[in-house]
């Protein structure tokens, strides 16, 4: 018959197995980062691994059900330290994670030796400050680099369980110095400190493996982001979110009366480029234009790359005279640069359309045509021009 502190073990041990197979799953399925998914999937193998040896705990010899599960269960938080580091590319030492290893199965074994009511108890605190230690330190290597790829919020809810799991390891191991306890007694001997402890770590292991999900699918959500909004040659704004932005400075204007403008820049006779030196020379210079324009522009203007040889600039905050500057600086900038593509320098001229938007009333497709037409106007006199159209009436 089973007491309530094995039938929770027996559930943490099922919670586990669940766990690890949907890590295993959630590779091939979700594409996330594999090394990371594998050490979670293993970090819930060796949970799973270490309940069902507290459950032979009685019928076992001590070295396997106590040492032995105390050992798995810290292998446990050092594999999903392990993938935690890896999945945020930061550095780890795995010498420290061998010391821990050793601290815990030489200080468990060492334990034998002791009288019988210390025996078990110096064990438990043995291996709950290593697991404590454990994540402490992950949380500590974690949280910065969490802090900068997702912000101050998600940060704090992605470690929160980590932090309340050291605080549980913490507390159990300093129960074992408290002289009034009745002494702590390895899992699953059927104490109140002991449920209570098992079903906080039933709940802590859903939470703790919930908040990776959190962090890969997270992940996911930006670079799906990421994906929908950027062109994949340049990394610059594809034409649908520059649209948006352009939708977004159109309000600006009408709520802050704030006028913008819009610059059209098209690369000049670049199918000779592709023709003569070939489509991946026109690929290096599409590449070099954007990277000129992003060097060039100011860090609140909007860059994307419309389609083919054309690019869009939006310039918040602009009066007639910025825009015009700001073309004629930009079309010398682009005409000064050059590309070198096999030993051989090749150089561009632009064309500009520049429009500015001073009136809310004009929709934004207005707007992009009087750029267009300045741009048409540029190209149709000479090229390596800029043409500011005339204010909307
Ligand atoms: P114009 O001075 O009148 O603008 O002439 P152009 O040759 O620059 O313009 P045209 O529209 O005739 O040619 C644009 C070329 O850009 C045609 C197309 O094959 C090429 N192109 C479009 N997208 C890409 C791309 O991603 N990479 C490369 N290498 N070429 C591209
Ligand atoms: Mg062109
Ligand atoms: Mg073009």
């Amino acid at each position: 018959m089973l007491g309530n502190v094995a039938l929770v073990i027996l559930m943490l041990l099922l919670l586990q197995l669940l766990v690890a197979a949907a890590w295993a799953m959630a590779v091939p399925t979700l594409r996330l980062s594999r090394l990371a998914s594998r050490h979670w999937s293993l970090s819930a193998v060796c949970g799973a691994r270490a309940a069902a040896l507290m459950l032979t705990r009685g019928s076992a010899p001590d070295w396997l059900a106590v040492s032995g599960a105390n050992a798995v269960s810290v292998l446990a938080v050092l594999a999903m330290r392990r993938g935690v580091l890896i999945f945020l590319r930061s550095p780890a030492w795995d010498g420290e994670s061998i010391l821990v290893v050793a601290f815990v199965l030489l200080g468990n074994l060492a334990c034998e030796w002791l009288p019988p009511p210390h025996c078990p108890s110096v064990q438990v605190m043995i291996s709950c400050a290593a697991m404590a230690w454990v994540l402490l330190r992950m949380c500590m290597q974690a949280y910065p680099t969490l802090r900068s790829e997702f912000g101050e919020r998600t940060a704090f809810l992605l470690i929160a369980p980590q932090v309340a799991a050291v605080a549980m390891f913490t507390l159990r191991a300093l129960a074992g110095l408290v002289p009034a306890s009745a002494g702590l007694q390895p899992l699953p001997a059927d104490t109140p400190l002991n449920l209570a402890s098992v079903l906080l770590l039933l709940m802590l292991t859903l939470v703790q493996h919930a908040s990776l999900a959190g962090m890969a699918l997270q992940r996911l959500v930006r670079k799906l982001r990421h994906l929908s909004q950027r062109d994949p040659l340049t990394g610059l704004f594809n034409r649908a979110e520059w649209t948006r932005q352009l939708e977004a400075q159109h309000r600006w204007l009408g709520r802050f009366g704030e006028p913008f403008g819009v610059l059209m820049i098209d690369i000049d006779h670049f199918k000779k480029i592709n023709d003569t030196q070939g489509h991946a020379a026109g690929d290096a210079v599409l590449l070099t234009t954007a990277q000129v324009l992003t060097a060039s522009a100011r860090d609140v203007d909007v860059i994307g790359r419309l389609g083919g040889e054309e690019f869009g600039v939006l310039l918040p905050r602009a009066d007639q005279i910025t825009v015009r500057r700001t073309a004629e600086r930009l079309r010398k900038m682009l005409g000064d640069a050059e590309t070198s593509w096999r030993d051989q320098p090749i150089r561009l001229t632009v064309s500009i359309g520049a429009a500015l938007c001073s009136d809310a009333d004009e929709s934004p497709a207005h707007l992009l045509e009087r750029a267009d037409h300045a741009l048409y106007q540029a190209k149709n006199t000479g090229r390596n021009r800029t043409v500011v159209a005339r204010l909307a009436t």
